[in-house]
């Protein structure tokens, strides 16, 4: 028995580091509709943003997990017990939650148990859990937090699939097949949430190119969106350039794309209630190493830790990427978002959110005063380019 339970902590420790990849997921993908579905008209200008620092409501930093080599999406059997990982999803876990959850859940259906520990209440833990309920398992969800300490309650919240996801040099085609699999079970899913309290909508998006726009060459480190998509795979209409007549901005070069966005506080707060509803248990609990997940009663284990990941399974992949938010009082007339010099604005239900930002390696989560002064100007700057 001590054998055995040594023999889980080293492989805990070590197998943790190998690349995980997923059995990709049996989907079916829908084409995005035609460019003439989505766009409107314009030209009679949009509502603008009130910006001022006496508007700030709130403000966070959440560090994205992001994981060198991709997400981890694989069953690892250690000792007596089967772990499912998924974390490790950067600036892509909302996008990402269905489909990994899925492809986990196909994992999970491969051993004979009914009772699973999901590890973690983040969006992964959450989508997690409920796929696997929906199928008919027995879930307790174990955590050390809950919305809104998590990450995930930290997050944008648009349909990003490839942000920050894996470093380019570490693209495998086993890779692709999953993260392809993963992206079409999401945005399917996605769609079917659609109508149900906002929690998922869908927004015109402009993108602002200004003479003093740059580009982050630490983004050329991170995949590309066409190093990971196959051509045929098109989730929106390519984004139009707008012309004179139709563009509500002064400067020459506007994008218009429509883009998905998640009402985040109560996206959480309905899949946490729909979870206990279906008689899940949650259940306050900070695992410090390998042995504590072998002392759980539950022989099938879901790990969504997350950035925890790092430490609990020794994971040197493993690296936050801070993110700062800044949130300025809600504009219910607002229906669109606008980006512009690394700078943009989303008016969610809980505000009208301000970021941009993404610091490697870094830790500090208190919020730097410099950089919301950045975003506000930022969006001065771009309402200032609205046409009168
Ligand atoms: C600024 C910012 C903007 C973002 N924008 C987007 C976006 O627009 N679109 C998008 O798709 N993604 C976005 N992301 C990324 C997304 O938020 C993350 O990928 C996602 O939240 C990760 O979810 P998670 O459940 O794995 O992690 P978390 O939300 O961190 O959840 C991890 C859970 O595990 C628990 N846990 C950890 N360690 C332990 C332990 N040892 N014992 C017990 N419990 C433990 C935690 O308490 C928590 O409940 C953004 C992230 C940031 C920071």
């Amino acid at each position: 028995m001590k054998n055995e339970r040594r023999d889980f902590i080293k492989k805990a420790t070590f197998l943790g580091l190998s690349t995980g990849l997923g059995i990709g997921a049996c989907t079916s993908y829908i084409p995005a509709g035609t460019k003439a579905n989505f766009y409107i008209n314009t030209s009679k200008g949009l509502p603008p943003v009130k910006v001022s620092r006496k508007r700030v409501i709130k403000e966070s930093v959440g560090l994205r997990p992001f994981r060198k080599i991709g997400p981890r999406v694989e069953l690892q059997e250690l000792g007596n017990k089967k772990i499912v990982h998924n974390y490790g999803h950067g600036g892509s876990g909302w996008s990402l939650s269905w489909g990994t959850s899925k492809i986990a859940a196909d994992l999970i259906d491969t051993t004979p148990q009914k009772e699973v520990a999901v590890i973690g209440c983040g969006i992964i833990g959450l989508s997690t859990a409920r796929t696997l309920q929906d199928r008919g398992y027995q879930v307790t969800i174990y955590t050390k937090e809950v919305f809104p300490q998590v990450t995930s309650a930290m997050a944008t919240g648009t349909w990003s699939p490839t942000s920050r996801l894996i470093l380019q040099e570490h693209i495998t085609p086993a890779f692709k097949t999953m993260f392809q699999n993963a992206c079409s079970h999401s945005f399917n899913t996605f769609q079917r949430l659609l109508g149900i309290n906002q929690i998922v909508n869908w927004m015109d998006n402009y993108h602002i190119s200004s003479s003093s726009s740059h580009s982050n060459t630490n983004h050329h480190k991170f995949a590309a969106k066409d190093q990971l998509f196959s051509s045929d795979m098109n989730f929106y209409p390519e984004p139009k350039q707008l012309e004179h007549r139709e563009n509500p901005f002064k400067a020459k070069q506007v994008h218009k794309s429509p883009t998905t966005i998640f009402n985040i506080p109560i996206y959480m707060k309905m899949l946490r209630d729909d979870f206990l509803l279906a008689g899940g248990k949650l259940e306050f609990k900070t695992f410090k190493r390998p042995e504590d997940i072998d002392a759980l009663s539950q022989k099938c284990i879901a790990n969504c830790t997350g950035l925890g990941s790092l430490e609990l399974f020794g994971d040197e992949e493993m690296m936050p990427i801070s993110g700062q938010l800044c949130f300025l009082i809600p504009q219910p007339e607002l229906n669109y978002r606008a980006s512009m010099s690394g700078v943009y604005f989303i008016p969610r239900k809980d505000g009208i959110m301000l970021g941009g930002n993404g610091i490697e390696n870094n830790w500090n989560t208190i919020p730097d005063k410099e950089v919301t002064d950045r975003y506000l100007e930022g969006v001065t700057e771009m309402m200032n380019n609205m046409k009168g």
